[in-house]
This record gives structure tokens, sequence and C-alpha cells, in this order.
């Protein structure tokens, strides 16, 4: 039996990094299912955004970016295994949401993703506000009804109460609606990174549910292997993760619709995820990039890291 061809990316010795079409790490843009483990799918919604909006432009700022991230071989510091030798990644595009109709947007998301679910292939969802993960997990819930474990890096709970049960959609509500609606395992959900004024007003609730909180100050405090061990003890099979940008101190990652301050050091969350390794993952996001309010453009050509 002869091998498929194996995805790779494109190689920049070909053509330039900032040429060509923009898609993640610079992978192969494909929505044929068959041939992918891993797929990248942009969210581009910003409507459930209570503060700052722009969200809706983070899926093509994060392709841009990672175009200068690979192709290299490895990392030589971790010695990570290369990534396209180990999974078979495929941009799938973005999804088309409307953007004034939360609830329809989230159906879309729900519709589109639940075939990636079933056939097995991880989605990788890059934000869009946050609202948008409640129809990922709409998603994967409708392939595997178990209620998920929950992994999520936040400086917020995302547990506030809707203002009305009219209108129960918002990027700080969704992990509230995914408990409510049996999509999420409150005793099976960690939250990484809590912060803030708004975090006070509503910790007692969040921890009376059931979910595991560690702080961004613990996380200063005890460390990053504390947290990540506490984190393990909590989760199980099937997991989801979600990053939200804003966990980042805003030093580093002032481009979120939330910001606030004391957060995580961009290594401190580079630990974090890295630390995730082996853990059974369904899927993952990386939510609340929000362009507009970005300071400069790390990744731009000039600045090739590695190179
Ligand atoms: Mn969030």
């Amino acid at each position: 039996m002869t091998e498929p061809p194996r995805l790779t990316p494109a190689d920049w010795q070909q053509g330039p990094r900032y040429g060509g079409l923009y898609t993640f790490l610079r992978a192969p843009a494909s929505r044929d299912l068959e041939v992918a483990d891993v797929a990248v799918v942009g969210l581009p919604f910003d409507s459930g955004s209570v503060h700052r909006s722009g969200a809706r432009y983070g899926p093509r700022a994060i392709r841009n970016a990672s175009a200068f991230l690979l192709p290299h071989p490895y990392e030589p510091s971790r010695a990570l295994p290369p990534l396209f030798q180990s999974l078979r990644i495929v941009d799938y595009g973005d999804l088309p949401l409307d953007p004034n109709y939360i609830a329809y947007a989230l159906d879309q998301v729900a519709d589109h993703l639940a075939p990636v679910f079933a056939r097995g292939v991880l989605p990788v969802c890059l934000g869009g506000d946050h609202s948008m993960t409640l129809g990922v997990l709409r998603a994967c819930h409708r392939h595997d009804q178990r209620p998920l474990s929950l992994l999520l890096i936040d400086a917020h709970p995302e547990y506030w109460e809707p203002p009305s049960p009219e209108r129960p959609y918002n990027h700080g509500s969704w992990l509230r609606n995914a408990v409510a609606e049996g999509l999420v395992d409150p005793g099976r959900c960690v939250v990484i990174g809590l912060r803030g004024s708004n975090f006070l007003a509503i910790v007692d609730k969040v921890r009376a549910v059931g979910i595991t909180v560690i702080t961004a100050d613990e996380v200063a405090q005890e460390g990053v292997a504390h947290a990540l061990a506490l984190a393990r003890e909590v989760v199980r099979e099937p997991l989801y993760i979600s990053l939200d940008m804003d966990s980042v101190d805003p030093a580093y990652a002032p481009a979120v619709g939330v910001p606030e301050v004391g957060g995580l050091t961009s290594r401190e969350a580079l630990a974090l995820v890295r630390g995730l390794r082996g853990l059974p993952v369904v899927g993952f996001d990386v939510m609340e990039a929000t362009p507009p309010y970005d300071q400069g453009d790390h990744r731009h050509p000039g600045r090739q890291p590695g190179v």
C-alpha cells in the first residue's frame, strides 16, 4: 500500500511568508475532513462582546501572525516533535457567522462543527468573542452526549447571570449557559487565571457549583507546575480546552475585549499550554484576540524568530 501524501505547510523558501493565502501556520486550506487530524476554524464574530469589540478580526490576525512561526523542524529548547509530521493539520477557513443575531450564529457554529467532531477531527477554533465557545460545545455534544470536562484559562469565570432569560447569550455568560444545558460537568471544570473585581463578585457562586478555581495570583505564587497538577486531578475525558487571551496580562497581550491587570506572563501562559500534553483533548479554542487594540506587530516580516 502506498502512503497518502503527507500534508505539509507551505515552504518559506519556495515563497515568502508574507505572501500567498494566509492560513494558520501556512497549513493547506481544505475542508476535506478525510485527510485531517486537526481542523483550524475561524469564528469571526464579536456581537457577544459587552465591552470592547473587534474580536471579529481575531482569526485573520492570528493567521497573519502564525505565518512567521513555522516551518521550523523542531523547537530545540523543548525537543518537540515536528508538528506537521505528527498531525495532519488543515485550515478549514472561517465559518460564515451572521454578525447581527447571536442565537443564529451559535446555531451556525454548532451545525458546521458537529460533522467535524463526528469525524473524529479535532477542531482548533480561533475567535471571535468568547460567546462562540458555547456553539462549539453544543456541536461536540451532538456527537457525544457525555458532559464535557473543561479547562478554561481566562481572567473571568464566564458565569455572569444574563440580563434576562430572553437575552441569554453574551461573552461573559457562556459557561453558565453550558452548565445549564448539561454540556459541561462543573465538577470536572477548572478555571485558571481569574482576577479582577468582577471575579471577586462572583467567585463564591462559581465555587458553589463545583468549578475548581485557580487564580492568577495562585499561579504567580505557587507556580505553573502547581496549577497544572491541580488541574490534572480534576479534568478527565472528554476534555475541552479554551484559552481566553485576556488570561495573559495586558502588558503582553493588550489586544483583548476585557483587559485585567495582574495576569499571567506570556512565559507562564506558554508553560501552562505546553504542560497540557497528553490530556484527552477533543477540542481547543483561542478566543477574544481583538486586533484593533494591539500595539505593534511583533511578527512582522523583518523579525522572523529563529531565523
Ligand atoms: Mn473569556
